[in-house]
C-alpha cells in the first residue's frame, strides 16, 4: 500500500478532526452512519460532510453504501491509509517522530518504514495489516467476509502492535538481542534501526557454526524465560558486519504453557536447522566451502528438558498497557484468521523499495498542536460521541443546548435523525 505522506502534510484540523471522529464511532459500528460522524466531531454548519468529502478523496475513509445490517443504513470506515495518519499524526504530536522516509520492508501483513527523530536519528516504523494476506486469499469466500470485519482487522492490528512493543520492551530489558522499543500507537511500532540484513539474504557467513548456535541458543533462552517466538526463522533474524544476530517480529510469540507450546517451540528449532543445512549442502556450497555450519553436530534442543519459567515477563508486559485479555484475545482470532488463510505471494519488494525516496518532514506548517492538544481533542470529542450515544438510547433528549436552535426546530429531518439514532 502507498503511503502517500505528502497529503497528511496538507490535512487540517477539521480533517483530523472528522477522521478522529469516524475512529471513535467505529468502537461500536462497522460502518459509521454519517450522522454520528457528524454528532462527534461536531463540527458547525454541516461542515462534516464537507470533511468526508475530502476524506474519500485521499482514501482515508470508505464509504460503505450497502446498507448496514443493524443501521439500514449507508456510512462510513476507517481504511488503513486513516489509520495510519492518525497514529503518525499522533507519534509526531508526541515529538517520538518528525518525518517520514522510505519503505524498507514488506512483511506478510505489515509495512516497514524509515523514520526520522527531530535530532535526524533514523528509526524503524512497523505498520501493522492484518488481514491483508487472508483477506485477499479469501475474496471469494462471503461468509469469511462476513465474519471479518474491516473493524476487526484495525482492531486487531492495534493489538498485534501493542503485543510487538511490549514483548520488545520486556525482551530487551532482559538482555536479549532484540530492536530498541521506542514507541507505539494504534497499529504502529516504532523501534531503532537494525544495522544488518535478513539472515534470509546473507549469503556468505564466516563463522556459520557460531551463528547457529547463538540463534539455537536464544530460542532455548526464551523458552527458559516462558516463550516461544513461533516466527523464529531466516526472514526475522538479521545479521549484521559482525555477524551479531538480532530477533524481530514478535506479535505472534507465546507462553511455554500454551497448549501447542512444544509444536511451536519443535517448528522454531526445526525451521533454523532446516535453513543451515539447505544453505551448506545445496546451491551455496561453494560460499560456505570449508566453513560450512556442521548442522548435525549441534544438538537440537529438546523442549521438555529446559527448565522453563512461566509467567517471568508478565510484569513488564503489563506495564506497556498489555493484558492477559489482550493476549487470549490476539492468540483467538490470529489462530481463526491462520486457518482460513493460504499462501498468497506478497508485494513485489522492489516496486516499494522505489518509493519515496528521501524523508517527508511532518507538520511543519501545523507544528502548533502539542500532545496536550490531541489528547484534549479526543477528550471533547469522546463526551461528544457518549452524548449522541446517550441521545440515541433515549436517555437525554438533547445533545447540546443548542440542539434544537442548530438543527432549526424539530422538524421533520430531526425526528428522522432521532429514529435512526435509535438504532444505532
Ligand atoms: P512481518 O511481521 O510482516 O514479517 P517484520 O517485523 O518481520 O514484519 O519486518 C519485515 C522486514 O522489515 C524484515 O524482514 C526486515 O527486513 C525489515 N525490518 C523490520 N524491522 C526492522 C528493524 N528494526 N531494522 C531494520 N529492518 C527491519
Ligand atoms: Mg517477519
Amino acid at each position: 500500500m502507498k503511503l502517500d505522506v505528502d497529503a497528511l502534510r496538507y490535512l487540517s484540523k477539521d480533517d483530523f478532526r472528522v477522521l478522529t471522529a469516524v475512529e471513535m464511532g467505529m468502537r461500536n459500528h462497522e460502518i459509521v452512519p454519517a450522522e454520528l460522524v457528524d454528532r462527534i466531531a461536531g463540527l458547525k454548519h454541516g461542515g462534516t460532510y464537507k470533511v468526508l468529502k475530502n476524506l474519500l478523496k485521499h482514501k482515508l475513509v470508505h464509504h460503505d453504501s450497502s446498507k448496514c445490517e443493524y443501521t439500514r443504513n449507508d456510512g462510513f470506515r476507517l481504511t488503513y491509509l486513516g489509520y495510519d495518519f492518525l497514529a503518525i499524526k499522533a507519534l509526531v504530536n508526541r515529538g517520538v517522530v518528525a518525518a517520514v522516509g522510505r519503505q524498507i520492508g514488506v512483511g506478510k501483513e505489515s509495512d516497514i518504514f524509515e523514520v526520522a527523530a527531530e535530532d535526524g536519528t533514523i528509526m524503524v516504523m512497523k505498520l501493522h495489516r492484518l488481514g491483508r494476506v487472508s483477506f485477499r486469499a479469501v475474496k471469494s469466500k462471503r461468509d469469511y467476509l462476513k465474519h471479518r470485519s474491516s473493524y476487526n482487522w484495525l482492531y486487531l492490528s492495534r493489538l498485534a502492535a501493542l503485543k510487538e512493543y511490549a514483548f520488545m520492551k520486556a525482551l530487551g530489558e532482559h538482555g536479549f538481542p532484540v530492536p530498541d522499543a521506542v514507541d507505539c500507537n494504534r497499529h504502529c511500532v516504532v523501534m531503532s534501526l537494525v544495522q544488518g540484513y535478513p539472515l534470509v539474504q546473507v549469503k556468505q557467513l564466516q563463522n556459520p557454526d557460531e551463528v547457529l548456535e547463538t540463534i539455537v541458543g536464544l530460542v532455548v533462552r526464551l523458552a527458559e524465560h516462558g516463550l516461544i517466538h513461533c516466527d523464529f526463522n531466516e526472514f526475522n533474524i538479521m545479521i549484521d558486519d559482525n555477524e551479531q544476530v538480532t530477533m524481530i517480529d514478535f506479535p505472534q510469540m507465546v507462553s511455554v504453557s500454551h497448549r501447542n507450546a512444544k509444536m511451536y517451540f519443535d517448528r522454531d528449532v526445526e525451521c533454523i536447522f532446516k535453513f543451515f543445512s539447505k544453505r551448506s549442502v545445496a546451491k551455496y556450497a561453494k560460499l560456505y566451502d570449508e566453513t560450512e555450519a556442521d548442522v548435525e553436530e549441534i544438538e537440537r534442543p529438546s523442549f521438555s528438558s529446559i527448565a522453563k519459567t512461566t509467567g517471568f515477563l508478565d510484569k513488564e508486559l503489563s506495564a506497556s498497557g498489555f493484558t492477559r485479555k489482550d493476549q487470549d484475545d490476539i492468540e483467538k482470532k490470529l489462530e481463526d484468521a491462520a486457518a482460513a488463510s493460504c499462501n498468497v505471494s506478497i508485494q513485489n519488494e522492489d516496486e516499494i523499495l522505489q518509493s519515496g525516496e528521501k524523508l517527508v518532514y511532518m507538520f511543519q506548517e501545523n507544528s502548533d498542536e502539542a500532545d496536550d492538544g490531541d489528547a484534549e481533542l479526543m477528550k471533547r470529542l469522546n463526551k461528544q460521541r457518549r452524548r449522541a450515544i446517550a441521545a440515541s438510547q433515549g436517555t437525554r433528549k438533547a445533545l447540546s443546548r443548542n440542539f434544537y436552535k442548530d438543527k432549526g426546530g424539530k422538524s421533520a429531518h430531526n425526528s428522522k435523525i432521532q429514529r435512526q439514532s435509535c438504532n444505532w
